[in-house]
């Protein structure tokens, strides 16, 4: 199947709305297997917008507009497709109901001009729109079949999920399923991830994609096929490539704080931390952990003077782990510590040290905290070394 959407509306010709509507229609097609050809935008022009679906008719199948629908003169579109597909318009005085049963749930007076949007074209089939006033509409034509709906991103999105998708599968017979898994990885850089699955992430089918926020990353799996079973086994095929190639940094459909959460409460441990950060990123970090009050014992953020140099970072670290650990009786401490910086490449050594019931593990790593972001590294770095001790991986 053919398709070509239509965006109107005169603000997307102006610049002033960009027009993510056709971006998104575009995706969802394009991932159900339907073809898009060309896209259009027009203003709220009933003779233009007359002339561009009658175009795409002669060219598509299927003819998607959005916008235009509201209950203002200048929203043309019910008439203009009545006109392409030489209908005339209908009264439905049960539309007319719906919308005056939806202002008067919103305790507001609906306006003479919402009656205009209770007229479809004949022949059309509503798509009731319960996040709107503004109804939409389906119509089956010999030239092909028209689907309208709202500009309102959200309603548009709403009901092109909830009516349009089934439509397309149990009416037009596209039986395209389409699965994605979301994977996180952590501790590795986004150019070492990008080189060690670049072959896959050039596949069309499955599609692999990465996306980067402070050290974690979400890698997306997206299989089309024509079963769910078809779909399924594309994707664990792809996903114990990636496994082999990341290694260790490969976690799973858990993200971080819910990977190291789990692991501490199925290893029977406990955690405090010591911080001498005023930023507190460790600590914030460990609000991130699902149930923390389960497995955070006790905090101690105390900003000391920053040491001069990465040994005697990590040695305040070490002593600050020991010290919370004992103090609040928990089987794990944590310490992080910064030295003083920056140096000329605008990079401070920050010590991170784990006082554990199987001895200790440190770390010291250069981090840029000129702006805030880099101090999330550091939060991210700490949860990764709790969840490598814990995995029982090495050092
Ligand atoms: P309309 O249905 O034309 O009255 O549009 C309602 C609202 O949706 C407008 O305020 C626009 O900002 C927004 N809108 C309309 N068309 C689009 C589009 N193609 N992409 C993004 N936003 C849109
Ligand atoms: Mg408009």
């Amino acid at each position: 199947m053919d398709a070509e959407i239509i965006a109107i509306g005169s603000e997307l010709l102006l610049g002033v709305t960009i027009d993510t509507n056709s971006a998104y229609l575009a995706r969802q097609l394009a991932a159900a297997g339907v073809n898009v050809y060309r896209k259009t935008v027009v203003g709220d022009n009933e003779g233009r917008i007359t002339a561009a679906v009658r175009e795409a008719l002669e060219r598509a199948d299927l003819v998607i507009c959005t916008g235009g629908l509201g209950p203002t003169l200048d929203d043309v579109t019910r008439e203009a497709v009545a006109a392409a597909l030489d209908r005339p318009l209908e009264f439905h005085p049960e539309l007319l109901d719906q919308i005056a049963a939806r202002f008067a749930a919103m305790n507001r007076p609906m306006s003479e001009s919402n009656r205009r949007q209770a007229y479809v074209p004949a022949g059309a089939r509503i798509i009731p729109n319960p996040r709107g006033t503004a109804p939409a509409f389906l119509v089956e034509d010999e030239r092909g079949t028209v689907i309208v709906l709202p500009g309102v991103p959200g309603e548009m999105r709403y009901l092109f999920e909830t009516a349009v998708l089934p439509y397309l599968r149990d009416e037009r017979g596209i039986t395209t399923v389409i699965l994605v898994r979301t994977l996180h990885a952590v501790g590795l850089g986004e150019s070492v991830i990008g080189e060690r699955i670049a072959d896959l992430m050039q596949q069309a089918n499955p599609t692999v994609g990465i996306s980067a926020k402070r050290a974690r990353y979400e890698l997306r799996i997206g299989a089309r096929a024509e079963s769910q079973a078809e779909a399924e086994a594309m994707i664990a095929q792809t996903e114990a490539i990636i496994r082999e190639r990341l290694g260790p940094y490969l976690l799973g459909e858990e993200d971080l704080p819910a990977t190291v959460a789990r692991l501490l409460r199925e290893r029977q441990q406990t955690i405090a931390l010591y911080e001498g950060i005023a930023q507190a990123p460790v600590f914030k970090a460990l609000l991130s952990l699902p149930n923390v009050e389960q497995v955070l014992r006790g905090a101690e953020i105390h900003p000391l003077d920053s040491p001069a140099d990465a040994q005697a970072s990590s040695d305040l670290a070490y002593a600050g782990a020991a010290n919370v650990a004992e103090r609040w009786q928990s089987t794990i401490g944590l310490g992080v510590q910064s030295a003083s910086g920056p140096n000329d490449q605008g990079f401070t050594a920050v010590s991170l040290a784990l006082v554990t019931p199987d001895g200790e593990r440190r770390l010291t790593r250069p981090f840029d905290l000129r702006s805030a972001d880099g101090f999330e590294f550091i939060g991210t770095a700490a949860l990764d070394l709790l969840r490598r001790y814990l995995n029982g991986e090495s050092e």
